[in-house]
């Protein structure tokens, strides 16, 4: 059994040093990329479900590598919170949206909500609520048109604390969202500690809410919920007119979704808000 084991050690070795080359790779690659500019941030509406107008905007970052191509953030959101970059990514990505949507309203376009979403490691910074005023200050936008998206997981990671923080981003008059909602804690609790604004129903329960009796019970459920709290609902991954028509029908307030638009580079999305189509 020993010698089979030896044999196995050797058979594999290669194979595990190419892959933790290949992460050593990734890992020099990210810290340069922040540097080289090759993060861009694409933007897709948030749509109000009984009047049809885009009411928001969510800003999801992409990573435009010269050797990889253009990088989902399931490929690299990971990796960067395990060395530390997520908080200076984090950062800029708070200002480009910030700056991006300033710079709409200074061009004459609606005032939409921007929402940019909040990595765990982000909202352990204690002085969280400090720098989300200064980008503000600095972007010159408005507290009411900022929105952030933050997982359950992130705020039930320390409950007490995260109250504090939201209390604090609150006050400011930051809009708060809780993403990817009913796949994480069971425990509704939080939803009465925390101040809330909106519900986010993640897209695993949107998929087959026409033809899935449970899904749609689901987010029947989810939508009073909310609505008895005095919290709005948005649905995410909304791909169909029949799975939009369920959700007007069960009372959602605003929808997110390739229906409508994928996430799009600024320019794209500007000329999206341009055309109209925002009305
Ligand atoms: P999320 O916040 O739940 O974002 C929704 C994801 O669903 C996005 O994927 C979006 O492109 C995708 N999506 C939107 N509409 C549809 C649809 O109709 N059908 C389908 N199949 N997908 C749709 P994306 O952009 O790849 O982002 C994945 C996740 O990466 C996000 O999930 C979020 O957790 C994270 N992420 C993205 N940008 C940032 C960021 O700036 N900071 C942090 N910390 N996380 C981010
Ligand atoms: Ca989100
Ligand atoms: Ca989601
Ligand atoms: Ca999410």
């Amino acid at each position: 059994a020993k010698k089979v084991g030896r044999a196995n050690h050797q058979f594999f070795a290669p194979a595990m040093n190419a892959a933790a080359g290949a992460r050593l790779a990734l890992e020099r690659a990210l810290r340069q990329a922040l540097e080289n500019q090759e993060f861009e941030l694409h933007y897709q509406p948030k749509v109000d479900v009984a009047s049809g107008a885009v009411v928001a905007m969510e800003a999801l970052l992409r990573w435009r590598c010269p050797q990889r191509g253009m990088v989902p953030p399931s490929d690299f959101i990971g990796v960067s919170e395990e060395i530390g970059l997520i908080i200076p990514l984090g950062a800029w990505v708070l200002r480009e949206a910030c700056r991006q949507n300033r710079a709409w309203q200074l061009a004459g376009m609606a005032h939409l909500r921007m929402a940019v979403n909040l990595s765990a490691y982000q909202f352990r910074q204690k002085d969280l609520p400090e720098f989300v005023a200064a980008v503000l200050k600095e972007t010159g936008m408005d507290a009411s048109c900022l929105e952030l998206e933050v997982t359950e997981s992130v705020v039930m990671h320390n409950p007490a604390e995260a109250a504090q923080i939201l209390d604090r981003l609150h006050a400011q008059g930051i809009h708060i969202s809780v993403d990817d909602f009913g796949t994480g804690y069971s425990s509704l609790s939080y939803l009465k500690q925390f101040r809330l604004d909106t519900l986010k129903i993640d897209r695993s329960f949107v998929r087959d809410i026409s033809s899935d009796a449970d899904d749609a019970a689901i987010v029947r459920s989810v939508i009073a919920l909310a609505h008895s709290l005095r919290l709005q609902v948005i649905a995410e991954g909304v791909e169909t007119e029949e799975q939009l028509a369920y959700l007007r029908e069960l009372g959602c307030d605003q929808y997110q979704g390739y229906l409508r638009s994928k996430p799009l580079p600024a320019a794209q999305f500007e000329a999206l808000l341009r055309s109209g189509a925002a009305d």
